[in-house]
């Protein structure tokens, strides 16, 4: 076995020692992978002080060389992909082949998002007065903070740094606690490639130390969260004093209708797929059914049999796995807890149901609930684990009322084969996103943001870069 490496934070274009550290671990097999920084307010503050001095510069770097740093990081990681992939399946649990799709979705991102950085736009304005001209021009925001969650831990870091950096900003980027190596990985490759120092640094660290220090400060124009709907709650608290921008891409607990003149074949394999993904800890994807009655239990069986034969286990050891583990012990008991109090609350066991014995890794059964109400707990909040709800609906206008009576509201899907329905939906289904006969995968071109407590902000596309810019609107009489 590897020895655990020993990550380093990256402050002001440096990688330094650090005095604590936080210990990662491999959730299909508990192995010790690395250790990193335990970062805390000190840390914070330096990489706040570098990321505010690079600042000025960086945004009065031509837009066309800001792009051209994205692109030639973007053909880095592209060059990278094995081993990037390789510490994300480490230490995330993600089977391979997915976290090869993460690295490059990431590199086509810095692309993507590099090319519309050279395409920002102000607005010229009519005015009422006569001689008066009216100019909105788009400026960045400053010093950006960017909060990392474990799902997508290397994606993110782009979602994040790409519309920070070509709009002229600088950032600090904390990872999760749990995935934090990718991220020293990321910026062990962008070091080198000619970006001043300070305009892109990493603070590894818990969310109550390194994490609070970055909410809480004066240094900070905007905090760009992607996590939980408990911890964007404590963010907003810290971040009033200071009256900090917030962008906030919280949890989801996303509905598929499927109705009964839905192609079956679709619904179960796209469904299963939002399920088994990633071991379902997925913001967007599929985690409540609402089926017709008329196919409802052809449905049930399908997905019963297509769930049951999920291969599972650890995708370093198995190259055939299709699920990995959970993240951690508290997910794994999580999802265990919910699945019981389902059963208790009167929930049909199809499949599944139990924390399988693979060893040390954190591995639960693919599972199905019928006979769900609206009312069960695993029908209102976020179970991110392999397992899914089924309650069967009568109508449309039934599926749509269930479906919008969630605190949540990321994304919803419908399968159908009626135009009408489909158009239904989408007027009546309040959400950030819905899939309409696909499966929840959201494009970058897209703007991915949810209502209610899914968060405030968005992400991805023209509205998702903008997100990093503020107006500054000048009247001008001549
Ligand atoms: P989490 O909220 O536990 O942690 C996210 C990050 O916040 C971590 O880096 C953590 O250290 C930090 N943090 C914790 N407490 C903090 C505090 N007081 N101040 C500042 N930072 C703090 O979330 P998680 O378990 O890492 O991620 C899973 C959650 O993320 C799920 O709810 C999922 O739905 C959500 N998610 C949402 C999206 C989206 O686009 N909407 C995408 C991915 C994940």
């Amino acid at each position: 076995m590897s020895q655990p490496t020993t990550y380093q934070n990256y402050i002001d274009g440096a990688f330094e020692s650090a005095r604590d550290h936080l210990e990662v671990f491999n959730p299909a097999t508990q192995a010790l992978l690395s250790r990193v920084p335990a970062s805390g307010g000190e840390e914070v503050e330096r990489a706040l002080a570098a990321a505010r001095r690079a600042q000025k510069g960086w945004a009065a770097t031509p837009a066309v060389e800001r792009a051209a740093f994205l692109h030639r990081l973007a053909d880095t990681l592209r060059d990278n992909v094995a081993l990037l992939a390789r510490t994300i399946t480490q230490e995330q649990g993600k089977v391979s082949g997915l976290a090869e799709v993460e690295v490059n979705f990431t590199a086509d991102y810095l692309d993507y998002m590099a090319e519309w950085g050279r395409r920002i736009e102000g607005e010229i304005i009519e005015s009422d007065r006569v001689g008066e001209s009216i100019f909105l021009f788009r400026k960045p925001l400053g010093v950006v903070a960017g909060i990392l969650p474990w799902n997508f831990p290397f994606f993110l870091i782009a979602r994040k740094m790409a519309p920070a950096l070509v709009t002229g900003n600088t950032i600090v980027i904390k990872p999760s606690e749990e995935t934090p190596n990718n991220c020293f990985e990321f910026a062990r490759l962008l070091d080198g490639l000619g970006l001043p120092k300070g305009v892109f640094n990493v603070v590894s660290g818990t969310g109550a130390a390194a994490g609070s220090a970055l909410t809480s400060s004066a240094e900070v124009d905007m905090i760009s969260f992607t996590g939980s709907v408990e911890t964007g709650s404590r963010i907003m608290a810290s971040a009033a004093d200071n009256i900090t921008k917030l962008n906030l891409e919280l949890g989801g607990k996303a509905p598929a209708i499927v109705l009964d003149d839905a192609d079956l074949d679709l619904a179960v394999n796209a469904i299963r797929g939002s399920r088994i993904i990633n071991t379902g800890q997925v913001c967007n994807c599929a985690e409540r059914v609402y089926v017709q009655r008329g196919v409802a239990a052809e449905f049930i069986t399908r997905m019963a049999k297509a769930m049951s034969a999920t291969r599972f286990g650890d995708p370093l050891a198995d190259a055939a796995v299709e699920m990995g583990p959970l993240i951690n012990r508290a997910g794994l008991d999580k999802v265990a807890r919910m699945v019981e109090t389902a059963r208790r609350e009167g929930a049909e066991l199809i499949t599944g149901g139990e924390i399988a014995d693979l060893e040390a890794g954190y591995h639960y059964q693919p599972t199905v609930l019928a006979g769900c109400r609206q009312t069960m707990e695993i029908m209102q909040q976020e179970v991110f684990g392999p397992v899914l709800p089924i309650q069967i609906i009568d109508d449309l206008d039934e599926g749509i009322a269930l479906a919008n009576d969630c605190e949540y509201g990321l994304t919803s899907s419908i399968y159908t084969r009626s135009l009408k329905s489909a158009m239904q939906a989408c007027r009546e289904l309040d959400f950030g996103e819905t899939y309409i006969n696909r499966e929840n995968f959201e494009a970058m071109q897209g703007f991915h943001a949810g209502v209610r407590k899914s968060g405030i902000g968005g992400a991805d596309g023209k509205h998702g870069l903008y997100e990093y810019t503020h107006s500054h609107v000048v009247y001008l009489q001549a």
